[in-house]
């Protein structure tokens, strides 16, 4: 079982989403107390379980489940997780908190994107007992012994997303918030790659620069991104999603009315193949990324349809 650890006692644990190594990171912060940052889904509970054992942890021994937001690569397991870890508390945005006490409408949103393989790639949702999860406020803090973690709302990718500060380890457990961190290990590259995600539904170009500048003025040294490891410099991070934020505006703005998910998803597939010739890495097409290109080309038609409906 991959662990990676990354010193002030963070470690990874890789949850082998999607049945694939260096896809999902859950995160384990050792101090008085214990965290552990996104559970990853249903289907990962078992490795993530195996990926405790590793560092000598049993899944009573969680004192705090902290999860980034709710989409269920990330909180699907959250259910499963809490019945064993019998202590802990979970820690979520209030938006989220509603959602995994009650998974129904989250269930469906997800089978909207899905259908019919929701359960097959994801697992069963578990609901929490809604006595033992607290909603966080922005700006509000949890002492884990030395090291304070600062709980931040961070909209632009979900509603309901928060990005966690670690004092200690001058760090920011981003969630999907700061892009998504491509692992050589994920795309066969030799290189590691970086772009933002938009997938449906409440990715918002101009909110999520606006999340971007705000944890950027904390100055954290280092980006702990869900999807995967670690970005250091931080600044590297909001570089790389920055860029790629502007590159969909202006894609964005010069789609023809009634446009289509599939030339959202050339266009966007054309973007990601520039962007890589212009950092000067020579690769023959983007396919790596196409699970993603295509979450992102959905969560782009979705801010273009809301947009026109008024509904932003
Ligand atoms: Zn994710």
């Amino acid at each position: 079982m991959p662990i990676i650890d990354y010193g002030s006692d963070i470690y990874g644990i890789d949850l082998f989403e999607e049945g694939r190594p260096f896809r999902s990171t859950a995160y384990v912060i050792k101090d008085s107390e214990i965290a552990l940052i996104d559970t990853g889904s249903a289907k990962s509970h078992q490795v993530l379980l195996d990926g405790l054992a590793e560092l000598k942890l049993r899944a009573e021994d969680i004192d705090h489940l902290i999860m980034t937001h709710v989409h269920l690569d990330h909180a699907g397991g959250a259910g499963q997780m809490m019945q064993k870890s019998t202590r802990a508390l979970l820690h979520a945005h209030p938006l989220a908190a509603e959602h995994l006490i009650d998974p129904a409408r989250l269930e469906q949103g997800v089978r909207r994107v899905y259908g019919e393989q929701t359960t097959a790639l994801f697992g069963p949702l578990m609901p929490v007992d809604k006595n033992r999860v607290l909603s966080r406020d922005d700006g509000e803090v949890l002492r884990l012994g030395r090291r304070t973690l600062t709980f931040y709302h961070t909209p632009g990718h979900a509603k309901h997303h928060l990005c966690i500060g670690d004092d200690l380890g001058h760090a920011i457990f981003s969630g999907d918030m700061v892009g998504i961190r491509y692992h050589p290990g994920y795309t066969g590259w030799d290189f590691t790659y970086g772009f933002p995600t938009t997938s449906p539904g409440d990715f918002d170009p101009e909110v999520m620069l606006a999340s971007l500048d705000r944890l950027q003025t904390l100055h954290p040294r280092r980006i702990f991104h869900t999807h995967f490891g670690v970005t250091e410099p931080a600044d590297e991070a909001f570089d790389f999603c920055r860029r790629g934020v502007h590159y969909i505006q202006e894609l964005i703005g010069r789609l023809p009315a009634n446009v289509t998910y599939e030339l959202i998803y050339q266009a966007l597939s054309q973007i990601i193949a520039q962007d890589l010739q212009r950092l000067g890495h020579k690769v023959s097409n983007t396919d790596p990324l196409a699970v993603d290109m295509m979450l992102n080309s959905q969560g782009i038609l979705v801010y273009i349809q809301k947009k026109e409906a008024g509904k932003l």
